[in-house]
């Protein structure tokens, strides 16, 4: 599943890659980009960036157009370079943007629309997202602002579903989700209103440190960009990369106690916690 930060990694290779270039060829499996297409062709348009908001990727063109690309749980954007061989088959390619040296692809996008900046701002709910713990102008005290005020209208919502909600903060993910509580000694079951001033502010600082942390240890600059190197421990066994995700029943790193796994949320997402660590708290 894709995370924030992938995304990220995503918009920043492809601004690295096709940015500043001009698209020589558009192809896509989705109808209603294709109708937009035929009436104002994509081709011969400049990428004039591409960039990320929370779990969005949007790719600007020259002449008021923007592709907005939501990843949901199966999609991802691939770079390759011209006639390289594709890691997806071609039944789940959706998008096919071409430069001289480069094809960016949309593999499983399920939710990909046009927008103009003014469209972009009033009917899609890119603008509506909490603010991007990946951006750069992301500030700590903005982001326990939202926190504390989600908190005070939302009391009974759990913490780490509050924590995957990209409307309260953008751009974590369900890896994180389960991390960043570990990290703050909090029970991702506890309900908002149980936090105190100061978890909230170590959840919104740890949260983006973790994100900043990975976003730039460079291993995302590769040709294909949806592989993130998640870590969170400091340690540089992979095997050792995260306190608790994924680790169901195995020792707790700092405690020793045996890790704890629930499905949590009208999504029924995995959450992992230590029970010594992060006591639970009415
Ligand atoms: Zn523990």
């Amino acid at each position: 599943m894709p995370e924030g930060d992938t995304i990220y990694r995503s918009a920043r290779a492809m601004q690295k890659a096709i940015g500043g270039q001009a698209v020589t060829g558009f192809e896509t499996a989705l109808a209603k980009l294709a109708r937009v297409n035929d009436d104002a062709s994509i081709a011969g348009r400049t990428i004039e960036k591409v960039e990320s908001r929370g779990k969005w990727l949007l790719v600007y063109f020259s002449g008021d157009l923007i592709l907005a690309t939501h990843m949901l749980m199966s999609g991802s954007w691939h770079l390759y370079r011209t006639g390289e061989r594709w890691q997806m088959p071609r039944s789940r390619m959706r998008i096919v943007l071409s430069t001289s040296g480069w094809q960016a692809v949309a593999f499983n996008v399920p939710v990909a629309e046009f927008y103009t900046a003014r469209t972009l701002e009033r009917d899609s709910q890119i603008p509506r997202l909490g603010p991007d713990i990946l951006s750069s102008g992301f500030r700590v005290d903005q982001g326990v602002e939202r926190l504390t005020e989600y908190a005070r209208t939302s009391p009974d919502v759990e913490v780490a579903v509050a924590l995957l909600n990209q409307r309260v903060l953008a751009g974590l993910g369900n890896v994180y989700k389960s991390e960043i509580a570990f990290a703050v000694g909090v029970h991702p079951f506890r309900r908002m209103s149980t936090l105190t001033p100061r978890e909230i502010e170590r959840i919104v600082d740890i949260a983006h440190r973790y994100m900043k942390a990975n976003v730039i240890d460079g291993k995302g600059d590769g040709i294909v960009t949806y592989l993130g190197n998640r870590r969170t421990t400091h340690s540089t066994d992979r095997e050792e990369r995260l306190w608790v995700y994924g680790r169901q029943g195995q020792e707790c790193r700092r405690c020793g106690m045996t890790i704890q796994m629930r499905k949590q949320g009208t999504q029924a997402r995995s959450t992992y916690w230590c029970p010594e660590c992060q006591p639970w708290k009415e």
